[in-house]
């Protein structure tokens, strides 16, 4: 390639926007807990929807090309009133799927002592009254969204379960998700059919409490 007097523009349009990030296992990997199917139209179809969504969406609005999709959650009031609540909704859908996607593995194993545990049983009474209240808060969500075990604040602070509408999520609030489950019908549907009792009474299965514990300590001092 040669010196072009171009290339400089071409840089401006060669935007390469915000990415699927690559599933950390195998789509089948989470069977017979979360099924490959729908691991696949999640991921591969439904996440990727968000991003590419998100992407032409942003195209246009080259002042906005350098934040990442959490910066824009936080940041509603930066984005033109125009594309605003399409923004929202798509980087909270690719936000809310790559944490998604980062609480799960094939390699699931139980919570071990340690600072997200107390602070579980410091909040909730053990760990067993998290899950009954995580599961309640869940099953009362009225249509799509996700529930959420998140900290108040950035710096600590109480542990809260709640759920979101949409892909609604915690930062928004200030607050930092340590834990999330997926309540939108695509994330069950296909395997439990309207059971979404029976979809988390098997999520449970797969969730990463190494990792949800190492992200909770990177953020919270318990
Ligand atoms: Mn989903």
């Amino acid at each position: 390639m040669t010196d072009n007097p171009s290339t400089m523009d071409i840089a401006v349009d060669q935007w390469k926007g915000h990415r699927l990030p690559d599933l950390p296992y195998a789509h089948a990997s989470l069977e017979p807990y979360v099924d490959a199917r729908t691991m696949t139209l999640h991921h591969d179809h439904h996440h990727a929807a968000y991003v590419s969504k998100l992407n032409s969406v942003l195209q246009p609005f080259p002042q906005l090309h350098d934040f990442d999709a959490e910066w824009l959650l936080r940041n509603p009031r930066a984005i033109p009133r125009a594309i605003r609540t399409t923004v929202h909704e798509n980087a909270g859908g690719h936000v809310n799927h790559s944490l998604l996607w980062q609480v799960m593995t094939p390699k699931a194993g139980p919570l071990e002592p340690g600072p997200l545990s107390e602070a579980i049983d410091r909040d909730f009474g053990d760990f067993d009254r998290f899950k009954e209240r995580f599961e309640k808060a869940a099953m009362a969500l009225f249509g799509s969204g996700w529930v959420w075990l998140a900290s108040a604040r950035l710096d600590g602070g109480a542990l809260k379960i709640y759920t979101t509408h949409g892909h609604d999520n915690p930062i928004s609030n200030g607050h930092f998700p340590v834990l999330v489950a997926d309540l939108w019908e695509h994330a069950y549907y296909l395997k439990h059919g309207n059971r979404r009792a029976d979809y988390l009474d098997a999520w449970w299965a797969v969730v990463d409490w190494k990792a949800v514990s190492r992200r909770f300590e990177s953020k919270v001092n318990a």
